[in-house]
Formats: C-alpha cells, sequence, structure tokens
C-alpha cells in the first residue's frame, strides 16, 4: 500500500471511530427538583448516553439554543417556563429534537395535550427505572430510523437531478425511458422523444461569459418544465441539450410538442441574448417516436438524435421529425 493511500486508510478509520463517538446521544433533562435531575442522570448516564440537566424551563432553552440535543426529557409542571413552553421553544430551536414529557399520574390529560403538541412520548411519576429505560431507546431509536429515511431521501433526489437546473439527470433520463417504453409495450401505447440543444450557445456562452450562460440554461430549464404536461418528463441530456419523454403521445402529438415548446423558448426573453446570430436564443429540436418508429430505448435516442442533427443542418431555430422531410421552425 503506497503512503498515500496508507494515509487514507488511517484517516478513514479515525473518521469511523469518531462516527461511533458521535452516535452516542445527547439528552437533556429538566426538573425542578433536584433528586429527580440527578435520578435520572445515573440512570440514563448509566445506559451510555450524554447527559446535562436544568432546573428551570428558561435554563432548557438556553442550553438547547447552545447544543443540539437528541431528546429532551422535561417535566410538566414547573415554575416560570414550563413543559409545554420547553416542548414548545425546543421544537421551534430544533425541530428535529425529540421531547418527552414527565407528568404524575394525576395529570395525565397533560401528557396527552403535549403529544398532541409533538411530545414524542411521555413518562409517568413516580419512575420506573425500565419505563425510563424503554421509552428513552424507543424515542431514540424512532428518531434516528426517521432521519435514515430523510437522508435517503435526500440522496435519492441528489443522484437523480442535475445541479445546475435540477432538472433529472442523464442517467435517470436512461431509467426514466427504459421503464416508459416498458409501459407503452404493455399498454399498446405509443411515447415520443424530444432532443432539444440550444442554438450557438458557445457563442451565448463566450461573449456573455459562463455564469451568463448558466442562467440562461436554468432558465430555459424552467421554461420546459412549466410548459410540458406533469406526466411529461423532462430531463438535461448534456452540456445545452435537453430531452422530455412524452408518454401517451402519437408523431402528431411529439410534433405539436415540440413546436410549441421552439416557440415559447424564442419568445422568451433571456438576458443579453441579442449577442447571438440570430439576435434571440432558440432551440433545434428533433423529434421520433415508439414504436412506430424505433423498435428499443438506443434506438429512440438515435433516431431522435438523428432529427435534432437535420434541424440543425436545416439552419437551427427549427422541429425536426424523424424520417419526415418537411420541417418548420
Ligand atoms: P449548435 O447550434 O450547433 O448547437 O452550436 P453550439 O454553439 O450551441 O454548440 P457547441 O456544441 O459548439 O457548443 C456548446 C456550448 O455550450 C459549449 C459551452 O460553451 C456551452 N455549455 C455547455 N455546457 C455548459 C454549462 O454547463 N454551462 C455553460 N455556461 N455553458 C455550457
Ligand atoms: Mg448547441
Ligand atoms: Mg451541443
Amino acid at each position: 500500500m503506497s503512503a498515500v493511500r496508507g494515509n487514507v486508510k488511517l484517516r478513514a478509520d479515525t473518521l469511523v471511530e469518531e462516527v461511533k463517538d458521535m452516535e452516542s446521544s445527547f439528552i437533556l433533562v429538566v426538573d425542578d427538583e433536584e433528586i429527580m435531575r440527578s435520578f435520572l442522570q445515573d440512570v440514563l448516564a448509566g445506559e451510555g448516553y450524554q447527559v446535562d440537566v436544568a432546573p428551570t424551563g428558561e435554563e432548557a432553552v438556553n442550553k438547547a439554543s447552545r447544543k443540539k440535543y437528541d431528546l429532551v426529557i422535561t417535566d410538566i409542571k414547573m415554575p416560570g417556563i414550563d413543559g409545554m413552553g420547553v416542548l414548545s421553544q425546543v421544537k421551534e430551536l430544533s425541530p428535529t429534537t425529540e421531547v418527552v414529557v414527565m407528568t404524575g399520574y394525576a395529570s395525565l390529560e397533560s401528557a396527552v395535550e403535549s403529544m398532541k403538541k409533538g411530545a414524542a412520548d411521555y413518562i409517568t411519576k413516580p419512575f420506573n427505572i425500565d419505563q425510563i429505560r424503554i421509552v428513552v431507546a424507543k424515542t431514540l431509536e424512532r428518531r434516528k430510523l426517521k432521519q435514515k429515511a430523510e437522508d435517503e431521501e435526500f440522496y435519492k433526489h441528489l443522484s437523480r437531478t442535475d445541479g445546475l437546473t435540477d432538472l433529472y439527470n442523464q442517467r435517470f433520463f436512461h431509467q426514466l425511458l427504459e421503464s416508459e417504453i416498458s409501459r407503452a409495450k404493455r399498454f399498446r401505447q405509443s411515447l415520443c422523444l424530444l432532443m432539444l440543444d440550444i442554438d450557438n450557445f458557445k457563442v451565448y456562452n463566450d461573449t456573455n461569459g459562463h455564469p451568463a450562460g448558466d442562467q440562461a440554461l436554468k432558465q430555459l430549464a424552467w421554461i420546459l418544465n412549466k410548459s410540458v404536461r406533469s406526466c411529461d418528463m423532462v430531463a438535461r441530456y448534456g452540456g445545452e441539450e435537453f430531452v422530455v419523454i412524452a408518454p401517451q403521445t402519437d408523431l402528431e402529438g411529439g410534433k405539436i410538442l415540440a413546436t410549441r415548446l421552439n416557440r415559447l423558448v424564442k419568445e422568451a426573453k433571456f438576458d443579453k441574448e441579442e449577442v447571438l446570430p440570430q439576435g434571440r436564443l432558440t432551440v433545434s429540436i428533433g423529434v421520433a417516436s415508439f414504436p412506430d418508429q424505433a423498435s428499443d430505448k438506443r434506438d429512440l435516442i438515435e433516431k431522435s438524435d438523428q432529427a435534432l442533427y437535420r434541424a440543425k443542418a436545416g439552419g437551427r431555430d427549427k422541429v425536426c421529425i424523424y424520417g419526415e422531410k418537411d420541417e418548420e421552425g
């Protein structure tokens, strides 16, 4: 193993240890009775949690504003800011912090009320150690699962979208097209693929600068996305190339859609578009349909690309249908 790779491994190992350490949850115990605070602190520290205590609601809110707790366990009845106040203020400071309230048997209604307001669970006094351990462990476990699901959702979105335009990226487009073709086959429907490319974008970019180019790409993405039906899918295929999958659409429908998109882009005002040869930012579009013109995904992409090439060769700012001689712009 090279020195560099050895170092990387060492760093990774340290990181794993750090993450393991970080897994110990932070808990804040809030109670105006000293005996309750130290009892809970002992029990929870014995379970391996990192425990802080606060004797008042005010101090609890103060602590929660300076440190992120996984769980706050608060007494309901306290002078000053009470348990309900702690619950609402902690949730406001950190929505992902769980709150468990403590209450006497006599005032169960307030515990139920606090759950309606977002508490994760409640513990009744006098305490039963096992009840505390179970409620705390379950609450933290649920929290972890919730966060894992949110993380997965976040990374899924990230892996499917293009960072600049927020449209689907090329990788996910291939997945989408594959499944749309299967669906079309099964239900004996047709679908159209539109391939769009900005005309003379190099000129726009070179004259106005890359950031302006990025802005134009974002604006174009927005126009395309808002101008198609909700079941149509728009993706960024590459630099200044975009694709639209139009399910349940025959060639005639695809042509109408492409012509509309071509017109909408032409009519839209893009910043500093006058530097372009035609004075405005335009797109060329190639259209092909499944199953009439193409037998599978690759074939469909190739044929819409060939149609796009003809639109470019024919003078740009045009819609070309695969296999059709005449085109319009
Ligand atoms: P054509 O009409 O034949 O499509 O000409 P074109 O200039 O649009 O095509 P070409 O492929 O020569 O150049 C594409 C240009 O698009 C190159 C680059 O300046 C620009 N471009 C590609 N990706 C990005 C991007 O992510 N951001 C910016 N700002 N520009 C990009
Ligand atoms: Mg181009
Ligand atoms: Mg190009």
